[in-house]
């Protein structure tokens, strides 16, 4: 909190214009990157707080930038939404989240009912063909939708469109379960749990940032727990990178959890070999 609104006032700085001419040169170079090779989807674990098995992984989307190096998405999602280009990258995502998933059930490190998650984002909700190509996808591989879930912000709930509902209801038919990511941190409104077929609520990670000494903290994670499990809803804790933390959502009663105590998201074939040496010991 200490940094926020920093910038509020000013007009110009150089930090500014650097972020201006980056978005310049990210734009530019996005049409081509998925043609190029350019993209890759990394993987980041996730486990039971009590047992500590793999439970399922996120899958977050990497831009091998020529010159660059590897980007977050958070520095070019929002341009990606802007020229629709989400919507091709999205399903080259799906499809390559579900030939990992396969290929890790085919080699025997993944527990049968665990599940991969992919984002969607809120521009993929005006796709129409957006269930057909899940549906597609799920036919061609094989693979059953309660395999996958997508990860849903609560800035998508909020539109309250009839058509939100539609889709989401059309993807729990196909089997996919739904998370509410990064609860806590929009514009929450505790209706969405009840008017949408939600499965997951995940507790931003901004919460589990100070939860072993802050006390508000770990109240807003307590009582996030006790919502979701009258409602019948699981728990995942994002951002858990240490073990006090770990033992911390034990005592809260928290379902699952991610973070870097488990890996910092990595490429198809280091997260195979994690899964190897885990299914060791
Ligand atoms: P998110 O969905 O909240 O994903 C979690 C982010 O937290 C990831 O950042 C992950 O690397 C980071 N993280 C995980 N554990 C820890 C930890 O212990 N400590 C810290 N400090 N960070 C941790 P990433 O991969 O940079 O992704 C950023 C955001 O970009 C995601 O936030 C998601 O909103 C979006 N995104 C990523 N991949 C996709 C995608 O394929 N499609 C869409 N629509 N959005 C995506
Ligand atoms: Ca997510
Ligand atoms: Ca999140
Ligand atoms: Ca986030």
């Amino acid at each position: 909190a200490k940094s926020e609104g920093r910038n509020n006032y000013q007009f110009y700085s150089p930090e500014l214009e650097r972020a201006s001419k980056d978005r310049t040169i990210i734009r530019n170079s996005l049409h081509n990157a998925l043609d190029r090779g350019e993209m890759e989807v990394y993987y980041q674990l996730q486990a039971d707080v009590n047992s500590g098995r793999y439970v399922g992984s996120e899958a977050l989307l990497r831009w091998h930038h020529p010159t660059r190096g590897l980007i977050s998405p958070t520095k070019f999602i929002a341009q990606l939404e802007e020229t629709r280009l989400i919507i091709p990258i999205s399903h080259w995502l799906l499809q390559q989240v579900v030939s990992a998933y396969l290929q890790w059930q085919a080699d025997g490190l993944l527990d049968p009912a665990a599940h991969i998650s992919i984002n969607l984002s809120p521009r993929q909700l005006y796709d129409q063909h957006l269930v057909k190509s899940f549906e597609q996808v799920l036919n061609e591989s094989g693979l059953p939708g309660e395999a996958l879930v997508v990860e849903i912000t609560e800035s998508i709930l909020l539109e309250e469109s009839p058509s939100t509902l539609k889709l989401l209801s059309d993807l729990k038919d196909l089997g996919i379960q739904i998370a509410l990511d990064d609860f806590g941190t929009g514009y929450s409104s505790l209706t969405y749990l009840k008017r949408y077929p939600i499965d997951y609520i995940k507790v931003d990670r901004s919460f589990m940032r100070d939860i072993l000494f802050n006390q508000d903290d770990e109240s807003i994670v307590r009582a996030v727990i006790a919502l979701a499990h009258s409602l019948k809803l699981k728990v995942i804790a994002e951002g858990v990178d240490n073990h006090e933390k770990v033992v911390r959502l034990q005592e809260l009663g928290c379902d699952y959890f991610q973070g870097y105590l488990l890996n910092k998201p990595m490429n198809m074939a280091q997260t195979a070999n994690l899964l190897f040496k885990h299914k060791q010991q």
